[in-house]
């Protein structure tokens, strides 16, 4: 079989740990022999982060903003114990948050669904989307703890000096306050991300705050999307028989769990947070999740939702047996693939990542899977693979597909 070309690079970002030695073992099984694979690599492993200050994660992030797909590996966000670990030079950022500022993008969370596996919300026949805005509010708070009594003020200082202050609290016993913001670019640009992702993957888009109690904080960003969707994207919509939806967030997550899913949620920071791990485990795992991050000129970074599995990684370093589900980071790559076949005019790539996630899913439908599936499946006469058995699995079922074709 001859090998597919590719005429625009993929940015590449290595990562770490056991997500490091699979997407490996991806490359070499799934992706090389059947793509002559064009990559700017990035190696964002902790260890290169330090070497070069984090530069690295900078020069990824610019070259995907210059070839606009990018497809990531899970990468330790360093802590205390990293930074011994490692022998770091600082606390390095969070790579994904610094990747997410430079694009200025929202994520996308979308559960793989596979039958066998099913969701444990019985009426969820259709993935949701969860699309988190991943800027500002609880995340870049300031907040403080309050001794005892006194008066706890939200003070503004504009550049002319003008002062604008409210009373929050008078304290008469000891007590917590919080002050938090976001930006309207910020929320514009969550909110053209948004449209665009709905009429790109042809589903409707829910979005929901607590405006009712939030007059001001909330309600500015309902009354942005609403102001966005009219001006921007209506006719889009109506055109593609797909629906905008605003509603109270209580409402919504009471009208979630009674849909059949198929719709995209647009979530602020905190709801997404929180929403896309109730999704993923009503699915079933994080390793059942593909994530992307679109920023609002469409440009593209596909990724696992998990992390780097760090328990797994040190029992393959003791050289023991692993059962880590490599779905997610296969997603990643089909996902990017996919992207850079459609921008590029390359069929032949959309293809081949259609047979791959479709080798993927019929290997676990077959009842071939990892550890992680095998404890939550339906399904009966269950085989467990290791980590390496897994993707050997999927390669058989993939070149079976190709040759078909
Ligand atoms: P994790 O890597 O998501 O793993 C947590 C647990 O979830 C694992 O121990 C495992 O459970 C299960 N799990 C996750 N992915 C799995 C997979 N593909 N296959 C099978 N089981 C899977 O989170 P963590 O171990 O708490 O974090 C490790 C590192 O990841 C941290 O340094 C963190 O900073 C980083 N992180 C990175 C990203 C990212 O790059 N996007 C996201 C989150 C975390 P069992 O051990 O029970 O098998
Ligand atoms: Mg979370």
């Amino acid at each position: 079989m001859e090998k597919i070309q590719m005429s625009t690079p993929l940015v590449e970002m290595d990562g770490d740990e056991m997500t490091r030695v699979i997407w490996k073992i991806i490359k070499d099984e799934l992706i090389c022999p059947f793509i002559d694979l064009k990559t700017e690599y990035y190696d964002l492993g902790l260890k290169h982060r330090n070497e070069t200050d984090d530069q690295v994660t900078i020069d990824s992030a610019n070259a995907t903003k210059k070839y606009g797909v990018a497809v990531k590996c899970a990468t330790i966000t360093p802590n205390a114990a990293r930074v011994e670990e490692y022998g770091l030079k600082e606390m390095w950022k969070s790579p994904n948050g610094t990747i997410r500022a430079m694009l200025d993008g929202t994520v996308f969370r979308t559960p793989i669904h596979v039958k066998g596996i099913d969701p444990c919300v019985k009426n969820w026949k259709k993935p949701i989307t969860i699309a988190r805005h991943a800027y500002g509010d609880v995340y870049k708070n300031t907040e403080m703890k309050i001794p005892g009594p006194g008066k706890a003020e939200l003070v503004f200082t504009a550049e002319d000096g003008t002062v604008t202050r409210q009373t929050i609290f008078d304290f008469d016993c000891p007590g917590v306050v919080q002050g938090q913001y976001n930006l309207v670019p910020s929320i514009r640009s969550f909110a053209r991300s948004s449209f665009r992702f709905a009429l790109e993957q042809k589903k409707d888009l829910w979005f929901a705050t607590k405006d009712t109690i939030s007059k001001k904080y909330d309600h500015t960003f309902k009354d942005i999307f609403q102001e966005i969707y009219d001006t921007e994207f209506k006719e889009q919509f109506e055109k593609a028989g797909i629906t905008y939806f605003y509603t109270l967030i209580d409402d919504a997550v009471a009208r979630v769990m009674k849909s059949e899913g198929g719709f995209i949620w647009a979530c602020k920071n905190y709801d997404g947070d929180v929403m896309s791990d109730m999704l993923s485990s009503a699915c079933g795992s994080l390793a059942m999740m593909t994530s992307v991050l679109v920023s609002p000129e469409g440009i593209y970074e596909y990724e696992a939702a998990h992390g780097t599995v760090q328990r797994h990684y040190y029992k393959y370093l003791k050289g023991e047996e692993t059962s880590t589900n490599s779905v997610a980071t296969i997603f990643a790559w089909t996902g990017a693939l996919r992207k850079r076949g459609e921008l590029d005019k390359i069929p032949a790539l959309q293809n081949f990542a259609d047979a791959l996630e479709k080798a993927t899913l019929e290997t676990i439908e077959s009842g071939h899977m990892t550890k992680d599936l095998a404890l939550i499946t339906e399904l009966e006469d269950v085989t467990v693979l290791n980590t390496e058995q897994f993707i050997k699995a999927i390669r058989e079922r993939l070149t079976a597909l190709l040759e078909q074709a």
